[in-house]
């Protein structure tokens, strides 16, 4: 892994404009709070970069789920929090997840999707790079609103 500073700022940004397109064709607006106090982590972008892109594709399965091709939403967040992290939100109004199934999400192979189109572990693999990082990953969910995760990872301290 290549570890480096990342300057969450810039790089959040990149990585929605990856999606940004996707998103419109679906009538989804993203909607982006990045503080500019946001602090800097100490880390591979390319897994940053994964987490980011699993917890947007599976925001936006869950709005097609819900919305179908308008009305969707997507809100990015990040900020400094407690003073040691930096804590990245990632929330949707689609679908959301049962309380049953929220215990799941991060086990391997866990999915509701058709076969074919989901592996089940885009979730587990995340919660792996966030807790490798020395972070935490935690999702929270209401069933027909819409489903959040929180990602706080330690700052980088030089
Ligand atoms: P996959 O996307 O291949 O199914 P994931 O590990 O990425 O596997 O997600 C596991 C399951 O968690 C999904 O099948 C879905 O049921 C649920 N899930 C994940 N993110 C969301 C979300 N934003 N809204 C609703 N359900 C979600
Ligand atoms: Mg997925």
């Amino acid at each position: 892994p290549k570890l480096q500073d990342v300057d969450l700022r810039s790089f959040i940004p990149q990585i929605i404009d990856m999606v940004a397109k996707k998103a419109s064709v679906n009538g989804i607006d993203i909607i982006q709070d990045i503080s500019l106090a946001t602090p800097p982590v100490h880390g591979d972008p390319g897994h940053i970069q994964q987490v980011l892109l699993n917890l947007f594709n599976n925001a936006m399965d869950a709005i097609a789920e819900k919305h179908g091709s308008s009305g969707g939403r997507l809100y990015v967040e990040s900020g400094p929090k407690d003073n040691k992290y930096t804590e990245i939100i990632v929330k949707d109004n689609g679908c959301g997840i049962s309380p049953e199934n929220l215990k799941k999400i991060f086990s391997p192979f866990f999915t509701t999707k058709p076969v074919g189109k989901g592996t089940g572990l885009g979730l587990s693999v995340c919660h792996g790079i966030i807790d490798n990082m020395g972070g935490v990953m935690q999702a929270d969910s209401e069933p027909g609103k819409g489903t959040i995760f929180s990602i706080n990872l330690p700052v980088s301290r030089k």
